[in-house]
């Protein structure tokens, strides 16, 4: 090299010791934020960092005090970031797994504030001053919302699916057709669900096509359970076929078998059998869906059907283990209520049933407090409503759409996701789109605030 010092070690010899750096005036601020111990740590990790990238060779300027600690700042920064936080959701996709799912009515989620906040008669009985039932306010809901005899509430729908095949097919098979072996996302399998609960997954039929004489063929001496799945997340078209449910509620009842149907997203409306009410009437003995999707209420796995299935998943020990949470019996039970006599308050059902007309309006509205520099316009465009419910069926929409002048669309994006709070965009035909279907007229004036900076 150049002779005399070596200059990275010169370099380390000038790294600042860590009082200089805790006594520097740029340090009140972190100290005030974070507190001594992990600005200590942290001004440590950062030298040490140093530290191994000059020894490691690495031509670099020594940092100076100021640096050192904006370092450290934003590290911790970062370290400390909450992780949940609240979101403005443009993807037009109403029911959006990664952003949550269903946001809860207000009067769901204050029955879920006053259940954390206070005590409350989760299991027990005011007039006998006993022991009461953790669900059974949930539970007689469901039973009036879905024309079932018996009702159970667990954690998710995975949670019910699993409860359910444990306690009706342990130690004997489970029949399901080829055609709805479907993974559900992150990773959650029916077959491994199955084999879980202690079953043995008997597949039968075709991808495409299942009839009732491959059911048939399929039940032994061990058949348990014949299992519908409501083929979530993907739609098949062109050559298929499946057996109407109530065909195969017949050939259960003519084996002495369960019928099982679950519906993922499963919805309280309407008499089809990806409905709740629809698929007992066509003759589940139990049907099971999510809380949090068409439903529009809280994390939680609903299960309705006949007094003798429901009753074998009550008496079954995993339900300990799979038990709702207060806070979420309390937005669940609201949740429930709110579809008998408000269901226009359920946001889910709203943002579903918003028209397209109406959307168009609300791009309008943005469009009006938007700078010229946004570049903004406004196209139709289709929205989904996500969460393995109603498949493949787009949901017309209108869109605002962005185009600033020197920023691609993907960096458009990523900015939108940068600021407070965070907007989460889609791209589109090479454009950054608004879809208005997910945007509630309360987040407008946020979203264009967050534009507005963007576009400055
Ligand atoms: C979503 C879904 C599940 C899983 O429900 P979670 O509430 O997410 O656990 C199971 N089956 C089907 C068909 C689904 O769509």
């Amino acid at each position: 090299m150049h002779g005399g010092a070596d200059p990275d070690r010169s370099a380390l010899a000038r790294l600042p010791a860590i009082g200089r750096l805790l006594a520097h005036p740029a340090c009140r601020a972190p100290l005030a934020q974070f507190g001594r111990a992990a600005v200590l740590d942290g001004l440590r990790a950062t030298l040490e960092a140093h530290r191994a990238a000059l020894r490691a060779g690495h031509p670099e300027p020594v940092p100076s005090e100021e640096r050192l600690i904006a370092e450290t700042a934003s590290h911790l920064e970062r370290e400390t970031a909450p992780g949940l936080v609240p979101v403005i959701n443009a993807t037009g996709i109403v029911l959006h797994t990664n952003l949550g799912r269903a946001p809860l009515a207000p009067e769901a989620a204050e029955a879920a504030h006053q259940a954390a906040t206070t005590y409350g008669t989760l299991e027990f009985d005011l007039a006998e001053g006993t022991r009461g039932d953790r669900t059974g306010a949930v539970e007689r809901q469901l039973c009036a919302l879905t024309g079932a005899v018996a009702a159970l509430a667990v954690n998710n729908g995975a949670a019910a699916i699993l409860l359910a095949l444990s306690a009706l097919a342990s130690g004997g098979d489970v029949v399901v057709s080829r055609g709805e072996l479907v993974e559900i996302g992150g990773g959650f399998r029916i077959p491994d669900v199955i084999e879980t609960g202690g079953a043995r997954l008997v597949e039968t039929g075709t991808t495409n096509r299942t009839r009732l004489a491959d059911y048939e063929s399929a039940i032994t001496g061990r058949t348990r359970v014949l299992l519908r799945v409501h083929a979530s997340n993907f739609r098949m078209s062109g050559f298929t076929q499946s057996v109407p449910l109530q065909h195969l509620a017949g050939l259960a009842r003519r084996h002495g078998l369960h019928l099982v149907a679950d519906l993922g997203s499963g919805s309280l409306a309407g008499d089809g059998e990806t409905s709740l009410p629809g698929a007992l009437a066509a003759g589940a003995d139990l049907v099971t869906a999510s809380g949090d999707k068409l439903l529009g209420g809280p994390q939680a796995g609903l299960i309705a059907g006949t007094r003798d299935a429901v009753g074998r998943l009550r008496r079954h020990p995993l339900l300990r283990a799979l038990r709702l949470d207060k806070m979420s019996v309390a937005a669940l039970e609201t949740t429930l209520r709110l579809h008998r006599h408000a269901p226009e308050r359920i946001p889910v059902l709203r943002m579903l049933a918003t028209s397209p007309s109406q959307l168009a309006d609300r791009a309008a509205r943005l469009v009006a407090q938007l700078p010229a520099k946004a570049g903004a316009g406004i196209v139709a465009c289709d929205g989904y409503a996500g969460g393995g419910a109603l498949p493949g069926e787009a949901l017309p929409s209108h869109a605002v759409t962005l185009a600033i002048v020197g920023v691609s669309s993907s960096e458009l994006a990523r900015r939108l996701r940068g600021g407070t709070p965070p907007v989460i965009a889609r791209i589109a035909q090479g454009h950054v789109q608004l879809d208005m279907r997910t945007v509630a007229e309360a987040e407008l004036p946020a979203l264009a605030r967050r534009i507005g900076e963007l576009a400055s």
